[in-house]
């Protein structure tokens, strides 16, 4: 709540404490996703990190499936990509993730592994992540995983920047500001 006022003591500090910083993926969190993104290894694997605010956070971990392969097979001329450098989140996911936020859960984090490469936030990353130019979720944090040769070779944590109007690497481990 910037430029509430003066301080309360006491009343206002605990609920500042939650709403103002998160762990964008604690290691618990991070070895889970590592573990998926291993056993859907050589294709993309994905998913979102769900956060309702209380004390503690509610913090729900919810693996999506990538539907990308299916869709190259049907019609692989509006879907030239495979699973194996794109995901698509399957629309059953997104309606778990729906109703989940009709329950006050949010987005927080959202992740997807890249296959034999770096664990950068690619132009394609970054459409994707944009509708008309505005971020899809602005208050969410995007992990990218590296996968290479079947082992995991690090992750990246990427936020969005509103005066920069860009995406910024962000530390995985260190809480960031909710916003
Ligand atoms: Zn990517």
């Amino acid at each position: 709540m910037p430029g509430a006022g003066q301080p309360s003591p006491g009343a206002a500090r605990p609920r500042r404490g939650t709403e103002l910083s998160r762990v964008i993926l604690t290691p618990e969190e991070i070895s889970q996703v590592q573990a998926q993104a291993l056993a859907e290894y050589p294709a993309e694997c994905c998913g979102v990190l769900l956060i309702r605010p209380s004390r503690p956070e509610d913090r729900l971990l919810l693996p999506c499936r990538n539907i990308q392969d299916e869709l190259h097979t049907k019609d692989p001329a509006r879907h030239p990509r495979d699973a194996r450098t794109a995901y698509y989140i399957d629309p059953r996911d997104l309606l778990s993730i729906g109703r989940r936020e009709a329950e006050g859960y949010r987005v927080a984090t959202i992740y997807h592994s890249h296959i034999d490469t770096g664990a950068y936030f690619s132009d394609t990353d970054k459409r994707n992540a944009l509708i008309n130019g505005e971020p899809a979720y602005p208050d969410a944090v995007y992990v990218v995983l590296s996968v290479v040769e079947g082992k995991a070779a690090g992750a990246g944590a990427f936020a969005w920047e509103p005066t920069r109007r860009d995406f910024v690497p962000a530390d995985l481990t260190l809480p960031v500001a909710a916003r």
